[in-house]
């Protein structure tokens, strides 16, 4: 079993050469040992810190890779534009990289969100366009307006994150080499969610390339998603019917992105709801960490998981990006109350609901 560095965290910093840019500073980012679940279960549960991007999410590696994908293939050159249909981190990670790199950032998002989610794109530099939200069948659609606004325009992309493999890509060269790399080539399993698919098929194909199939590749799914069945019953897809609070994961189709490796996925676990808000709560209060509720799904499913496998075993799993965008919600004793999700928190974490 992989044992971690010692934890003098600081000395990391004088080994580490200046960067170029925001560029430069997205990836390699620290694998955290979860104590209190490794002691529980036996094994190590390291979470990758992804909240540690320059933008603040797993999203900075994809939106890195597609536009550089985009450049390297000639369909975008100085001065163009890159658009996206986005409501979350996606298009804070291309609006960071446009401003890097001197694109234009164009982001079409349904006109339910937040105001906060559209002055920070805005304050990024981005051009945002709240379009009504209607479904996916629909022309007006958000992710359709991206497309043909990117089409009207001359040296334009639309990254189409869900259908674009270079999402997968960013994955595959970055994050599945650096876990890899951190865990000494000792990664028993590696389990997480998916929204577009990028980050579960691409780093997964890595580690299971690089350790000739020994790493098991394991789906996270929140309720109302329907790739949990899609994988335990050998690939039938059932209509998507519920939702969760989690922001940014759950998926009705299988993406290209997902595609690319869906066939590969050993097995999938479903995690409800109420263990994804508790596992905030705990990783706040024994860990120190301030993550979103995807990054808590993934904890509670590579826990499971290191039950199912038993003691002695590696499973790496991904903490997507903090609580901060989320805390308004998840730290809301009204939020709770409304979403029935106020018996999940156990009585001494309940000192967190502070708003
Ligand atoms: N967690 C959060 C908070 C996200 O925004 C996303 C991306 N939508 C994911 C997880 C899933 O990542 P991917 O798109 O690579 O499947």
């Amino acid at each position: 079993m992989f044992r971690p560095a010692s934890s003098r965290a600081l000395a990391r910093g004088f080994t580490t050469r200046a960067v170029d840019g925001f560029v430069g500073a997205v990836g390699n980012t620290p694998l955290i040992r979860l104590a209190k679940w490794s002691e529980k279960t036996g094994c190590n549960i390291v979470g990758k810190a992804e909240f540690q991007n320059p933008g603040g999410s797993v999203k900075d590696r994809a939106a890195l890779g597609v536009v550089e994908d985009a450049e390297e293939r000639g369909l975008l050159k100085p001065g163009g534009t890159v658009v996206e249909g986005t409501a979350g981190n996606t298009g804070i990670g291309l609006a960071h990289v446009c401003r890097s790199k001197g694109y234009k950032c164009v982001i079409f998002m349904p006109n339910t969100q937040s105001q906060e989610k559209i002055d920070l794109l805005r304050m990024l530099g981005a051009e945002v366009h709240p379009v009504p939200a209607v479904a996916y069948e629909n022309p007006a659609n958000y992710n359709h307006q991206a497309r043909d606004y990117a089409k009207s325009l001359p040296n334009a992309i639309w990254t189409d994150q869900f259908d674009n493999t270079a999402n997968a890509k960013a994955h595959y060269v970055s994050t599945g080499p650096e876990i890899w790399e951190q865990t000494g080539a000792g990664v028993d399993a590696f389990i997480c969610a998916t929204g577009t698919g990028g980050t579960l098929a691409g780093t997964g194909k890595f580690l299971k390339e690089k350790s000739q199939g020994r790493t098991q590749v394991w789906l996270a799914d929140p309720p109302g998603s329907v790739l949990h069945s899609y994988v335990t019953s050998g690939g039938k897809l059932k209509e998507r019917s519920g939702g969760s609070i989690t922001e940014g994961i759950g998926q009705g189709r299988i993406t290209n992105n997902l595609g690319t490796f869906v066939n590969e996925i050993d097995g999938a676990l479903s995690i409800p709801d109420e263990k994804s808000v508790e596992m905030v709560y705990d990783l706040l209060d024994t860990e120190g960490l301030y993550i979103g509720a995807s990054s808590a799904l993934n904890v509670v499913a590579a826990v499971e998981l290191a039950k199912k496998l038993g003691p002695g075993h590696t499973i790496a799993t991904i903490l997507c990006d903090g609580a901060y965008r989320y805390q308004s919600r998840l730290f809301s004793k009204a939020w709770l109350k409304a979403k029935n999700l106020e018996s999940a928190i156990p009585e001494h974490l309940k000192k967190y609901a502070v708003l």
